[in-house]
Formats: structure tokens, sequence, C-alpha cells
């Protein structure tokens, strides 16, 4: 498929941009720029305000990122709308060694202000804050001594209330570059739709600003319709879809609250773990929720539109619509949230005839037609200002749109309001109420509505309908990988083979084990892809390892000889791996680079093998890790393998018998799985190393 036509970019002089791809290899490990970042970074560097429309999973995150990077001597403040997506970018950045913070109103005072220091200095080169930051005097004044290289506003389309995800903290946001000193802005949003882009270039008073949409076409997602006759047999096929997804993860979006509700208590019945998050719970549990899921505790997540912006979690694998949405830049939004890794992901929506429904009822609720509330106002005056309870102003019972008509007339002056009372505030305004503006929303709503439905009734090629919706006209007719586009039979994910399979579960456990142990989202240590590519290439080298996408230093440094200890033995045990040269063979056994079956059959690294001999020479792990420049929680991974292993017989020098009693009791019966509830449990008196090596000594030696 052929993307658009490559937008101006008149500053993507690659010599400009070496430095950028150093910086993109070096610390985040990427080899290549994805589409659009180059010509949007080569503007950013220009010092040119920039919007930038990039899909969902596009990689925007970097196109700032690096820009930041490259330049040491200033801030660069990031606008985001939500606590939890500037957490995980936070988290995420940190692995890479970048020293990005947060501030937000939920931090001490203290705390805010050993952060704005570090700022002042010059020792944050990224800092995210939520836009009602910059109403607080004490954040304001301390930004004035701080450099502010770049204003990055992320999901900008915020900002537009033509958008969908409207958010008044953002309005303002126009009048804070002056106060910054002036920053070039670069505007961040995956919405194509031309109102919403004009309306940011507007608003944030961009100045002649380079425009960039990149491509929006996802090849690695599944886009398919199925239609069904009821909501029970929704459900069912929900139910059925949700059942293959193995230990992946997956979002399923309902149209309401009652129907998440229903839907999730539907698939529990049937086993499925799930969880519901919705606007309508308590703060604490959604956040909970949506923690579990990034940390991979919790795999399926039944939501309303209320979980959105910020589930940033890479490795999504199926986004299910259980309804229709209101405009294929919502389905495209929710839906583009699978597979951000460009893995195979799928996209489905289930469709029944009656769903339009729905969307008509929202429709009228929030936009009212302009007779309606004209007539509403006449009503008012004919009380002559006396207070009238809302449901007096009806022409019919329940009537949908009610309030927002009320809200339209206080939103002109021309009426007062309070809880269910409204009274007219002036006789004769009648000209003065926005009749076009009231159809012109409505109607742009009602359009929108339609694009969607034709989606979902498409008999052809869903890609196709997408694009062309977004205004990508140059593309294949039909895609090969989407539901009309592709035989039935052929609907799973996957068809790696076994081997790799099982490699990458291997991998998954190491990260899992880091993860735990940082208290970070597993993702932020390396995305699925990045998993993906190390079970394929077996990387035995440190080149090698730094090799694979999404390894930079930093996190090669901190990660990669316990990965490079599973790849390794797998190359090494690998079948496909061409004979070496006999010297070579001497060479590496000199080395001890071959790696050896423990007693009990598993396959123990040659890395691992070396802190063995050493541990029997009576070598401490913190020795061992000065010795041979690894970190100690390299060589206590090699502890656990060996352990696992059943090559040690002891393990009293780091748990002893009281410690491991107590450990024992904490976890109760049954193989040990999770560590994290074992530390809550047992506090400080014991390290999350000693949880570890605890772990493998019970579940081999006395719970396998
Ligand atoms: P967006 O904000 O556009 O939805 P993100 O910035 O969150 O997307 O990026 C999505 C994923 O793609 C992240 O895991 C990110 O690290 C990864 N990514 C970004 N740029 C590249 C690249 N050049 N090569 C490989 N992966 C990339
Ligand atoms: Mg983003």
């Amino acid at each position: 498929m052929t993307a658009a036509p490559p937008p101006q970019a008149p500053f993507a002089d690659p010599r400009a941009l070496a430095p950028a791809r150093k910086v993109l290899a070096d610390v985040f490990g990427y080899h290549e720029f994805r589409p659009g970042q180059p010509e949007v970074i080569a503007s950013v560097l220009a010092k040119r305000d920039t919007l930038a429309v990039m899909p969902t999973g596009g990689g925007k995150s970097v196109c700032y990122q690096v820009p930041a990077l490259l330049a040491p001597e200033g801030v660069t403040i990031v606008v985001s709308p939500l606590l939890a997506l500037m957490k995980d970018q936070v988290d995420a950045l940190r692995q890479d060694g970048v020293e990005a913070a947060a501030i937000n109103s939920t931090m001490p005072r203290e705390e805010q202000a050993r952060v704005m220091s570090e700022a002042q200095a010059g020792r944050i080169p990224l800092l995210y804050v939520a836009p009602e930051r910059f109403g607080d005097g004490a954040f304001m004044a301390a930004l004035r001594s701080v450099h502010v290289g770049l204003l990055a506003v992320d999901e900008a389309h915020c900002i537009s209330q033509w958008g969908h995800d409207f958010r008044p903290s953002y309005r303002d946001l126009g009048s804070v570059r002056p106060r910054l000193g002036n920053p070039p802005i670069i505007a961040l949003t995956a919405t194509a739709d031309p109102l919403v882009r004009d309306d940011i270039v507007e608003r944030l008073q961009l100045r002649d600003a380079v425009v960039h949409v990149a491509g929006f076409d996802r090849p690695n997602l599944r886009f398919d319709v199925v239609r069904v006759k009821s909501i029970k047999e929704k459900q069912e096929l929900i139910a059925a879809k949700l059942k293959n997804l193995g230990e992946e993860s997956a979002v399923v979006y309902c149209g309401t609250r009652k129907k998440v509700e229903e839907l999730t208590e539907y698939l529990q019945r049937q086993r499925i773990r799930c969880a519901r998050y919705h606007a309508g719970m308590e703060d604490g549990d959604r956040r909970r929720i949506q923690e579990a899921f990034a940390r991979d505790s919790l795999r399926i997540i039944i939501a309303t539109n209320a979980f959105g912006m910020g589930i940033d979690k890479p490795d999504v694998r199926m986004v299910l619509h259980h309804d229709l949405p209101d405009s294929l830049e919502s389905y495209y939004q929710e839906a583009g949230r699978a597979g951000r890794d460009g893995e195979p992901a799928d996209c489905v929506l289930y469709f029944s005839a009656r769903d339009r429904g729905l969307r008509e009822y929202f429709i009228d609720l929030s936009h009212p037609e302009a007779h309606m509330v004209v007539g509403v106002y006449r009503k008012l005056v004919a009380n002559e200002g006396r207070r009238t309870h809302i449901r007096d102003l009806m022409d019919e019972e329940d009537q949908p749109g009610i309030n927002a008509a009320v809200q339209a007339l206080v939103d002109s002056g021309l009426a007062g309001k309070q809880g269910y009372m409204a009274w007219a505030t002036r006789h004769g305004g009648e000209e003065e109420i926005d009749t076009a503006g009231l159809e012109a929303h409505r109607e742009h709503a009602v359009k929108k509505l339609d694009a969607m439905q034709h989606y979902a009734e498409s008999r052809t090629c869903l890609r196709a309908r997408i694009l062309d919706y977004f205004g990508e006209t140059e593309h294949n007719a039909a895609c090969g990988n989407c539901g009309p586009c592709i035989a039935p039979p052929a609907q799973t994910i996957g068809g790696v083979d076994e081997e790799e399979d099982r490699l990458f579960h291997a991998l998954r456990a190491v990260r899992r084990r880091f993860a735990d142990e940082a208290n970070v989202p597993p993702f932020t240590i390396f995305s699925d892809a990045t998993l993906h590519e190390m079970a394929r290439k077996k990387p035995r080298t440190r080149f090698e390892l730094l090799a694979v996408s999404g390894v930079g230093n930093v996190k090669y440094d901190r990660y990669g000889e316990a990965f490079l200890a599973v790849t390794r033995s797998a190359a090494g045990a690998a079948p496909t791996t061409p004979a070496p040269s006999p010297a070579a063979v001497r060479a590496a056994a000199a080395e001890r680079e071959v790696p050896i079956r423990a007693r009990n059959g598993k396959v123990i690294a040659p890395s691992t093998r070396r802190t063995l001999e050493l541990l029997r020479e009576g070598e401490s792990i913190e020795s061992i890790a000065r010795q041979r420049g690894l970190s100690p929680q390299t060589i206590t991974q090699h502890v656990v393998d060996l352990l696992l292993a059943e090559e040690l017989d002891d393990i009293s020098e780091w748990v002893d018998t009281i410690t491991l009693g107590r450990i024992r009791k904490a976890a109760g019966e049954g193989p040990i799985g999770q560590l994290a509830p074992l530390k809550e449990a047992l506090g400080d008196s014991v390290s999350y190393e000693q949880l570890h090596l605890a772990r493998a000594w019970i579940n081999t030696r006395e719970r396998s």
C-alpha cells in the first residue's frame, strides 16, 4: 500500500538529522525512523512551530523527545492531559536513562520544588505537566528561571471543541507561550479532521506552522466487522474471541456504563478474567485497574471511552468494540490502541443494525435541534422570568437534549440555571440564539455517525474505507489484511515457530522480573516487539543485542546480560546455527562459551556457568559482580537460574533459615507466583533479591 504523497519537508536535510539518528539509536535503541519522524524532528530542530498529525502508535513522542535530548541547554515542557499517561512516559524515559520528570498537583510542594530546582539547573531535559499547572502561581514563578527550549503539546486535539476529547483545561494554552519566553511549539495529535487541525493552529497561535500529516495506515492492524442479530450473540462471540487471547492483552469498548457492567458480568460468568472501567467508578479503583493492565497482571479490560488516552501500553493485541462508536475518528483512535508496537493485532467491531439508535440518542442528548432551543426559550419568556423546573419545559416525556438546550441558552446569556430550575434573564433575545451554530454542530455529529455506519456495513476493504475517510486516497483497493479481504480461516494471530515462541516467553519472564523489581510496567523495560526480535535473532554478543530495535545503551547496561543469557543459550542449542570451526570451538570452550546442561536438563548459559564456578570458589555475589564488571542484579539472576537448574544445594548464604520460613509462610501453599504481594506483606526486612532466590529455591525443591 502506498502512503499519501510525502508532505513538504524543506528541512529534512539528512546531515541535520545525523545527531538525531544517533540519539534515536543510542538512547532509544531504534535504528530507523518511523514514517514522518524525520520530517517532524527536522522541523522542530529548525525551531519552527510544528503540527504533527500521526496515527496512534505512530511514534509521536520521539518527535519531541529526540530534539529535547539534542538541546542540552533548554528544558522541553510537555503538556499532557492525564497523570497516568505522564507517569508511563516518565517511567519509560527513565528506563532509557533519561532524567525526565513530571510535576502534578498531587505531589507534595517540597517534591515539586525539588523537581523545579533540578529543572532550573538544567538537569531535566523533559518536564511533563498537566495544563492546569500553568494556572498555578508558584509553578509559573519557578518557571521564570527555567530556560524553556520547546513547548510540546501532546494530544493537542483536546484543545478543540470539534474534537472528541475536548478538555477545558487545554483551552487557554495559547496564552502560555509568551509567559515561557516564547519557545517554539510542537503540537501532536492523531486526529486527522481538518476542522480540528485548524482549531489547534489557531488556538495555540502557531506561527507559520509546518503541518505534517503522516500516513494513517497501520498495516499491522487487522480490521474486521462482525454482524450480529442480538446482544446475546455479541456476548458469545466476544467471549469466544477473548478465549483465544492466551497471555496477551485486550480492551473491549462498550457504548455505555451499563453495557460495560453487563458484558463484564457475562464474561466473568464464562470464567474469563477481566475488569470493568468507566467514569462512574472511584478514582482509586480506576487507577488500580489501569496499573494492573499496564503491568500485565490483568489482561482484559471492559471499558467505556473513559479508558482512553492513559493507555500507552504498546502490546495490546485486540481491541474489540461491543457498540458502534460515534465516528470513525473515535473508532480509529480506540482501535489504534492495539498493536502500537507494530506487531499484528486484531480490531473487531461487533455490529447489529439496531446500534445506530444508541448513537442517535446521544446526539439528541448533546446537540439539541435549534427549534427545540427556541421553543424552550419561548416557554421561559412566557413564564416572565419565574423559575421553572426543567421537567416542565419538555414537550414530551423524557425529552433528550433538554439540558443541553437550557445550557445553550445560558451560554448565550438568555437564561439562568440552578440545579433543575431555569429562568429567562431577558425578553426578545430570540434572534441571539445561534440556531445556525446549533444546527451545524448537530449536522456535523450526524455526518460522522453516517460515516461510521458505512464502515460497519462495508463489504469491501475496511482499511481502504478508513484511509479514504482520512483523506489518504492513494492506496490499494484491497489491503489483504482485513475481514472483507481475507478468507475466514486465517483469523488467528501469530503463526510463529514454536521454539521462537518458547524463547519469547522465557524473555518475557526475565522482563517481568525486572519490572517487578523496579515497580514499573514491563513494556518500559522492553516492548513485545523487541522481545520478539530477540527471540528471532537470538543475539549472542553485546553487539548483536544492541542491533535489536529497542535496545539502547542504558538498557543494555542494565539488562543486557540477563537477556543475553537466555538468547545465547537458545542460539547455542539451536540446530540451525552453522557449525563453528574447530579453532573457534576450542577458543569458545576456553572462554566457557559453550552452554552446558544442568543435572535436571536445564540449559545453563556460559555466563551463568562462570558465576557458578566463582561461587564454588567461595566468591560472593558482590565480588563476582565487581570482578566481572556486571551488576549484582545480573549475578543474582545467575544464582536464580542456578537454583532453578538445581546446581546449588544451599541458599542460606543469601536467605537465612528464619527469613526463608517467613517467606514460606507468607506465600501460603503451592508454587510461588508474583513477588510484589510478598514484598508488600514482608516489608523492608526482606529484599527483592532474597525473594527471587527464595522463590527459585522453594518452587524447585519443595513445591514443584
Ligand atoms: P503515539 O504517541 O504516536 O501514539 P508513541 O510515541 O507512544 O506513539 O510510540 C508508540 C511505540 O512506538 C512506542 O513503544 C515507541 O517506543 C515506539 N517507537 C517510536 N519510534 C520508533 C522507531 N523509530 N522505531 C521503532 N519503534 C518506535
Ligand atoms: Mg502519544
